[in-house]
């Protein structure tokens, strides 16, 4: 049976009575129906999607693979809320995230959305464990009680002994745990990975994908990770292409 690769891969014991069909569009994180995307550029317009759809089920880890320039750092800054769509729908974690102003955007992404990127952006002025606390601290909680919850995150991630050491007194693959903390540390339930490991050697970036597995499974979340690593795709619950502003199964 063909499988619409823009739905989740869990349907097979899925019938067609309604009841069932309802419990599987609560159990929807992202819904993206429609999604047009285009940039107004000095040589003219740049349309990346049209008519785009996506559903990720919670609790999924889908890889999104595809070449550069395909658009897939855009459609995870249009799911983070970082950037807007054109027109269409974009509903992620309960929320219209095309409709949000740009402090509802803010405190979406605080409270929803677990960011890393390829490169860690950890400030380098501060500890490991005070970039850690920051987005707690963003969040109004006390500056004591955010230390407490990003030690534990530290320790989450096997760097309970590095909470102060500056990001340049650490490794690739370390700031990237660091980064990691720092994404989880308000309890996302989305996390967003642009080529999370796409800057670290291939054992480093092994290793920073299984602690993203663990966490992911550990934590309850739904991951969306953008990769060049076909290996690594693989390992993710589902893994799509991204190509001409469509998705196809890998
Ligand atoms: P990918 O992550 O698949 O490499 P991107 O989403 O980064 O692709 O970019 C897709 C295309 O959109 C590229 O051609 C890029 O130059 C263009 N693009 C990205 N952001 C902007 C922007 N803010 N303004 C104009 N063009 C952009």
């Amino acid at each position: 049976m063909s499988q619409n690769p823009t739905t989740a891969v869990s349907h097979s014991s899925r019938s067609t009575t309604e009841p069932e069909l309802r419990s599987h569009t609560q159990a929807l994180i992202i819904q993206v129906q429609n999604l047009e995307k285009t940039y107004t550029t000095a040589r003219g317009a740049l349309t990346l999607f049209r008519g785009m759809n996506l559903e990720v089920q919670t609790g999924e880890m889908v890889a999104i693979v595809g070449q550069s320039g395909a658009g897939k750092s855009t459609l995870l800054h249009i799911l983070g809320a970082l950037d807007a769509p054109t027109a269409g729908t974009v509903l992620c974690a309960s929320t219209n995230v095309a409709q949000l102003s740009s402090r509802e955007a803010a405190a979406f992404r605080n409270r929803e959305i677990g960011y890393v990127w390829q490169f860690h952006y950890l400030l380098p002025e501060f500890t490991a464990q005070e970039n850690v606390a920051m987005p707690l601290m963003a969040r109004g909680v006390s500056k004591r009680e955010a230390h407490t919850v990003a030690s534990k995150w530290l320790k989450e991630v096997g760097l309970e002994d590095r909470g102060e050491h500056r990001p340049g007194e650490l490794s690739g693959g370390e700031q990237q745990r660091v980064a990691l903390a720092r994404a989880l540390v308000n309890n996302p339930r989305l996390l967003l990975a642009d080529e999370p490991t796409g800057d670290l050697d291939e054992i480093t970036a092994g290793l920073v994908f299984d602690l993203i597995t663990r966490l992911h499974a550990t934590h309850g979340l739904t991951s969306i990770l953008v990769t060049h690593n076909l290996e690594l795709a693989a390992r993710c619950t589902r893994a799509l292409r991204l190509e001409g502003g469509k998705f196809t199964a890998l």
